[in-house]
């Protein structure tokens, strides 16, 4: 039997595997079938059918064609491999609509014709079982899956004790893939807390956390495979992992040179919580810098908090800011602070008005004018999924209302909070380390660091891509920044 995993993306609230990370779900299948398998990604099928599996030069007056830029190794065979394949196994489902700089997720509506005509099994996993949108404001994707074999959601959601062979049998894909990845690490899933409006994981899962050995067996895994970026990411809240201390301290003991070893998501109400900041202070301490702990704030107004059943209040969001700033805001060898919040804000919540958005600036202007650091405010208007309370009850009502305001209160936010704040968080002048060349768009690469929302760099000129360079900060854009080569030039 010839399986094929196709990797269309994965985004969800805890759980990103959209390029450059590498995401749970074709791994844990991977380490399912137990075989040996194809990995190709929707890159290597657009490729295919767009061009003949050629790949294009992007010329100087272009932008690097971003929907076939993550090929496999196996991007000029694809059409041999999917004839070959008994089993195609497609993974999709993207839950937290977003833009992506050197990606773009496959969506049911693109894949259905691309697939149609192959002679193999199909299958259709991944977070697409529980609906998928790319954009927000909407509601899931509708489509007609009658060309798929099989909708199998148990293949998405393999329990713990299975993971913990299957995560380590997995990480072989990791060899068809010849560019670096960031490896979104699962502690986790469900959620002790909350019953928030919109929010679908505790639809998905049960509150369970993986065993530590496991954890760090997978990671010694791919550790071993010459990974060196981790995202400890697959969690609606690291703080909530009962080891999360040790987890990191033998992380570093095992991984001596790994480069990056970040987190992502943080309840506000967990950091609050934390006896004597301990958590706080081992995730400074045994992480690298340029960290973020993406605080699930949603909003700063009490009503909406109230209406939505958020799990934390604008107060405890403002005291888990100050907390993480007052350890995590000294600046790492990389360039930037070691631990920073990010906050999620979200547009079409129940009970939203134009005081929402008043609230969300009073408490975005306080933290600012208390000289507090955010690393990035993410604004997504609400994706409405089936079964959640805001499906039941009151669905885009909000988002219809208001959706008038949006680009204004989004533009005062990036004008008047995010401007100035980028310019603390990466002052002119500092110089951040190894940053990787992802893009074109005409004459400015495109840059970042590899980790947890790192802050994207326009360089003039083209340098050459996938290479890694120094970069000194000329200035800041709303959300990014321009940069030039520092003297030491290419790593
Ligand atoms: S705290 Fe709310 S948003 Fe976060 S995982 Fe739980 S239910 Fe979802």
């Amino acid at each position: 039997m010839i399986y094929t995993i196709l990797d269309c993306y994965t985004d969800e609230p805890a759980g990103l595997g959209v390029p450059p990370y590498l995401g749970t779900y074709p791994r844990y299948v991977a380490g399912y079938l137990n075989e040996d398998v194809n990995y190709i990604t929707i890159d290597d099928l657009r490729l295919w059918k767009k061009n003949n599996s050629i790949i294009k030069e992007t010329k100087i007056s272009q932008k690097t064609d971003i929907t076939t830029y993550n090929l496999t190794i196996n991007h000029k065979n694809t059409e041999k491999i999917l004839q070959e394949t008994d089993q195609l196994i497609i993974i999709l489902g993207i839950h937290v609509p977003g833009k992506y700089l050197s990606a773009v997720p496959g969506t049911l509506k693109e894949i259905i014709p691309l697939i149609k005509d192959l002679k193999c099994k199909k299958i259709l996993t991944g977070p697409v079982v529980f609906g998928t949108q790319l954009f927000g404001g909407k509601f899931f994707e509708k489509a007609d899956l009658s060309v798929f074999d099989k909708v199998n959601s148990s293949m998405f959601n393999f329990t713990y004790d299975k993971i913990k062979d299957y995560a380590v049998d997995g990480a072989k894909i990791i060899k068809q893939i010849p560019d670096y990845r960031m490896i979104e690490i699962e502690t986790g899933h469900g959620c002790d807390v909350g019953k928030c409006s919109f929010c679908i994981e505790p639809l998905k899962n049960k509150v369970e956390f993986r065993d530590k050995g496991d954890i760090l067996k997978e990671i010694a895994e791919f550790y071993k495979l010459g990974c060196r970026f981790f995202r400890l990411g697959k969690q609606n809240c690291f703080y909530t992992f009962p080891d999360a201390i040790d987890l990191l301290k033998e992380i570093r003991k095992n991984c001596k040179e790994i480069k990056i070893l970040h987190i992502d998501n943080v309840n506000p109400v967990k950091v609050v919580a934390d006896r004597n900041n301990e958590i706080t202070k081992a995730i400074v301490k045994y992480c690298t810098p340029g960290n973020v702990a993406a605080l699930g704030v949603e909003s700063f107004d009490k009503e909406v908090c109230k209406q939505n059943n958020l799990n934390s209040s604008p107060k405890i969001a403002y005291d888990a800011i100050k907390i993480l700033n007052k350890y995590g805001a000294g600046r790492g060898e990389h360039g930037m602070p070691k631990f920073l919040p990010g906050i999620n804000l979200i547009f079409g919540l129940r009970g939203e008005s134009k005081k929402t958005h008043e609230e969300n600036m009073k408490y975005l202007k306080k933290v600012y004018d208390d000289g507090l650091m955010l690393r990035r405010i993410n604004i997504r208007q609400v994706a409405i999924f089936e079964g959640t309370q805001l499906f039941e009850k009151d669905r885009d009502k909000f988002l219809r209302k208001n959706k008038k305001y949006y680009w204004k209160w989004r533009n005062d936010i990036r004008q008047n909070i995010d401007w100035p704040m980028l310019q603390r968080v990466a002052p002119k002048g500092t110089v951040l380390r190894e940053c990787y060349a992802e893009i074109y768009d005409g004459n400015t690469t495109f840059c970042r660091q590899f980790g947890t929302y790192p802050l994207i760099v326009g360089v003039k000129g083209r340098l050459a891509l996938k290479k890694f360079y120094n970069l000194e900060i000329t200035g800041h854009m709303l959300r990014s920044l321009t940069g030039k080569l520092t003297m030491e030039n290419e790593l």
